[in-house]
């Protein structure tokens, strides 16, 4: 079942990807079970990437061939022989929210733009509920929350401290299956005895009273007890919408910092340091041509460098400069198609808080205005769409208005500092996001 599994991703993805990543998997027939798949691959980057991109799809799939839900591991090959024998799903979903050993302060590479939320992670390492408590760590997609908050709670437990580290939809999973199993007493005895407890990506609890509420208490125990808490968001907590007024106002009670996008010379040192620690070489000049062209999320990075050591192995040619420009032109393409009007006109509405439909209405509101300059702008630049295409889209009479308008905001673009920056933002956050 593994391999046709595999054979129907096949079926989604193209040639160039499978031949890359999928085809070498080998699946392990004892380990799995109805409820859990195992993969082998073969290094660490194949590791990750098919992690970030095919575990979704191949969880999906087996459901419907099973009609069961499974878990899907991807790991090294040689963890086969020195991981203990038996995995159940059971284990794996616990360790699904257990440490990685990987993310330590070592391999963090701090500058300008995260040494402040390193500063405060670190001192409450060595000093866990006595400094700052809690810490909230805000910032981007792929800028090193999580890798910061698991090194601390490395070397806490390796301290000897109990340490929990869970996603808000972890939590939120562990707190309904105990409402389920009327367990809630072993739920609350593990997250409010805990010496640490490490809750990523908090803005998740966003309009959940529920979880909410379970939180508010579990972090009142913990706080009441002097034990150390670590909270990540991609906002500050003021700008988490749907939050009950006491959790936000605690979020800022101890330590509030922020992680910036990496300047390019952190960016140099960080892609520098993947290369160390998965054996890739690259040379200088291709270091800075990465470091350049990605603007800032560190896990994109981290993808292409796994593209670019998997394809030459597999092609077996060296990674010189023309091939890295050939590798990144793809990627930048790949993430651009992804994009939909839908899409871009979402995210446009989110950030300036308006509704998506509004943007496509015939307001003539100031506000709704921009954000529709905006969203046709980023439109014609990251999609195929044609004039006609985007006239219908955005509710115009026909492509001579849409050409007009297009026009107008060339002009502002000219014109208007702010209006470039907010349009260049979020073309940088649409292009890094998907
Ligand atoms: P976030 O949680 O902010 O979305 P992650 O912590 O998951 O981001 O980071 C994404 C990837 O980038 C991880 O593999 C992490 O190791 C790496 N990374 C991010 N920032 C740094 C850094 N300053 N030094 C080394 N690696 C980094
Ligand atoms: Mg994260």
């Amino acid at each position: 079942i593994g391999q046709e599994v595999l054979e129907e991703l096949k079926n989604e993805i193209t040639e160039l990807e499978y031949n890359r990543y999928i085809r070498h998997l080998d699946y392990d027939l004892k380990k799995s079970s109805s409820d859990l798949a195992v993969y082998y691959a073969q290094n660490a980057l194949v590791v990750n990437w098919i992690k970030n991109k095919y575990t979704d799809k191949l969880a999906h799939l087996f459901e419907i061939k099973t009609g069961n839900k499974v878990t899907v591991s991807i790991t090294l090959k040689s963890a086969k022989t020195t991981k203990k024998a038996k995995t159940t799903a059971k284990e794996v979903a616990k360790t699904s929210s257990l440490l990685n050993p990987s993310y330590s302060f070592d391999n963090f590479m701090v500058g300008g733009s995260n040494q402040f939320a390193y500063a405060a992670i670190k001192s409450v390492s060595e000093n866990p509920g006595k400094v700052y408590n809690p810490v909230f760590i805000y910032g981007g997609v792929g800028l090193g929350k999580t890798h910061l908050m698991q090194a601390a709670g490395n070397v806490l437990q390796n301290t000897g401290k109990v340490v929990i580290y869970a996603t808000v939809e972890q939590f939120l999973n562990d707190f309904i299956r105990h409402v389920k199993n009327k367990t809630m007493d072993r739920f609350q005895e593990k997250y409010r005895k805990c010496d640490v407890l490490l809750i990523d990506d908090i803005q998740f609890l966003s309009n959940k009273e529920g979880i909410q509420e379970e939180f508010f208490h579990t972090f009142e125990a913990l706080k009441g007890t002097g034990k150390q808490i670590i909270l990540t968001a991609d906002k500050h907590p003021k700008k988490i919408g749907g939050l009950e007024a006491r959790l936000q106002s605690r979020f800022e009670w101890g330590l509030v910092a922020d992680i910036q996008p990496p300047e390019l010379e952190t960016k140099i040192a960080i892609i520098k340091k993947k290369c160390e620690i998965n054996k890739v070489k690259l040379s200088d000049e291709i270091v800075n041509y990465i470091a350049t062209v990605i603007e800032s999320n560190v896990r994109e990075i981290e993808g292409i460098l796994s593209k670019l050591h998997a394809y030459s192995q597999l092609m077996h040619v060296d990674i010189d400069i023309e091939f890295t420009k050939n590798v990144l032109k793809d990627q930048i393409k790949e993430n651009r198609q992804n994009l939909t009007m839908d899409t871009i006109t979402n995210v446009v509405a989110k950030d300036l808080n308006i509704k998506p439909s509004e943007i496509r209405s015939k307001g003539r509101s100031k506000n709704i205005v921009y954000a529709r300059r905006i969203s046709i702008y980023i439109c014609r630049e990251l999609t195929q769409s044609t004039m006609p295409q985007l006239a219908q889209y955005f509710g115009m009479k026909d492509h001579t208005a849409i050409s007009h308008t297009i026009k107008k905001i060339n002009d502002l673009i000219e014109k208007d500092e702010d209006f470039k920056v907010k349009i260049d933002e979020l073309t940088n956050k649409l292009s890094s996001s998907s």
